[in-house]
């Protein structure tokens, strides 16, 4: 089914065109009927999966022309408000609707002045727009759609209280839009205080990993981590690689040691000023870096054409972070190659995540790599062997340049 067929207005339908969108994904295809028919929507879905504009095709045909303050979008971090934001401007650019990102970390200025010359949609993160809230430069008075994104990630950190805060603050009569790819009893619990009878949408499994994602694990002492990062990158013909620490401490560390060996290298962690990270997105959305090295938080959600690989220099913590961090490569239709190094004392790690995205992830040795500290043995306690391989030995299912011939 084309776009077409799904009641957008012409303007809108205009927007996607020039965003060079031919055909709706599943989720959008799915959640589009309901926002416009003005019902509540809870949706589960993986970001990767057009969710964004899901939500706001349908609510900028809604809105029509210019007006009051009509629709509210919670984000959970600063990124995630500017990209959702750019996505509505991108989308509204035929029409004379005007969309704000409001979030901390920048100073008032030109967010005041955006909210005085008057905009339509305010997406925002829940603490800066609780400040304007109580200075009473805000009101929530004519909210008559209530979008909550990543409302996983609000509880994550802490944001729940303050988003309760919030919806109690828009009018009663109103539409709500709920996004969550888990839906834990605390979520649970945010959802029923804040829809009506909703529509639960779920597209594909929030668990499932990308079909369009070559993921691999690579055993590797923990004293030779840094040395096999090096040496992948060496290795991959790479456009930009996303690299994941646990913390942040560890991503300015690796990124000091990159830099070192002369690679051009972004830093985007919560600690950073927002001007540094605006400034690290920017480069590495436009090239001037090639590898980015960020924590889980700060990379959540973000959209980054062309990521060819993304490198887990730590397991992640949570089994859920893994579907999101590799689901950062491989967006929309490209091809993207996921690595994860792991170290003895990650093997429970990994076998939460198997067992939370319902696969054996294959482990995979690097082609010319002097693994000294590592003796060749597996970390998941029954690795996959090929037919007639030896007894401990490390199943070697490709090499990097059969990933690369079949981009
Ligand atoms: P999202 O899940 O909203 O973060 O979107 C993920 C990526 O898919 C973004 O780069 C979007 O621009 C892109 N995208 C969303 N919808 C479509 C579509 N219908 N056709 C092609 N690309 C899309």
């Amino acid at each position: 089914m084309p776009f077409k067929a799904l009641h957008l207005s012409d303007s809108v339908l205009r927007g996607v065109q020039a965003a060079g969108y031919t055909d709706p994904t599943p989720i959008q295809l799915r959640a589009i009927p309901v926002v416009l028919g003005g019902g509540d929507l809870i949706a589960s879905a993986q970001t990767g999966t057009g969710k964004t504009a899901a939500f706001a095709l349908p609510i900028l045909t809604r809105l029509g022309t210019h007006g009051r303050v009509r629709v509210l979008v919670l984000e959970p971090t600063r990124e995630l408000a500017a990209q959702v934001e750019t996505a509505f401007r991108d989308f509204a650019r035929f029409t004379d609707l005007r969309p704000v990102a409001i979030f901390g970390g920048v100073g008032y200025g030109y967010q005041r002045t955006e909210l005085k010359r008057g905009v339509d949609i305010i997406v925002a993160t829940p603490g800066r727009l609780m400040d304007y809230l109580q200075e009473g430069t805000i009101s929530l008075r004519d909210i008559s759609i209530l979008v909550l994104d990543e409302v996983d990630r609000m509880l994550d950190m802490g944001f729940l209280p303050v988003v309760r805060d919030i919806i109690a603050r828009c009018p009663r009569e109103r539409q709500t839009l709920f996004f969550s790819a888990t839906v834990p009893p605390e979520i649970a619990a945010v959802a029923s205080f804040a829809l009506r009878n909703p529509t639960r949408v779920e597209v594909g499994i929030a668990r499932s990993v990308v079909a369009s994602v070559n993921h691999a694990l690579y055993p590797v002492a923990a004293e030779q981590k840094f040395e096999l990062l090096e040496a992948m990158l060496a290795k991959i013909n790479f456009d930009s690689v996303l690299v994941f620490s646990r913390t942040k401490h560890g991503a300015d560390k690796i990124a000091r040691r990159l830099k070192a060996g002369n690679h051009s290298v972004a830093v985007l962690h919560a600690n950073r000023s927002q001007n540094q990270r605006i400034e690290a997105l920017a480069g590495f959305k436009s090239g001037k870096y090639e590898v980015m090295v960020a924590t889980d938080i700060a990379a959540r959600g973000i959209d980054v054409a062309g990521i060819s690989h993304v490198i887990n220099y730590d397991v992640p913590e949570k089994p859920e972070d893994y579907v999101h961090r590799i689901g950062r490569t491989g967006r929309a239709q490209a091809v993207g190659d996921a690595f994860t190094l792991v170290t003895p004392e990650n093997a429970n790690d990994i076998r939460d995540i198997q067992r939370f995205i319902g696969q054996k992830i294959p482990e995979l040795r690097l082609d010319g790599f002097d693994y000294r500290a590592f003796a060749a043995r597996p970390v998941q306690a029954e690795a996959p062997r090929t037919r007639g391989s030896l007894p401990g030995q490390i199943r070697h299912k490709g090499s990097f340049n059969r990933y690369r011939n079949r981009r």
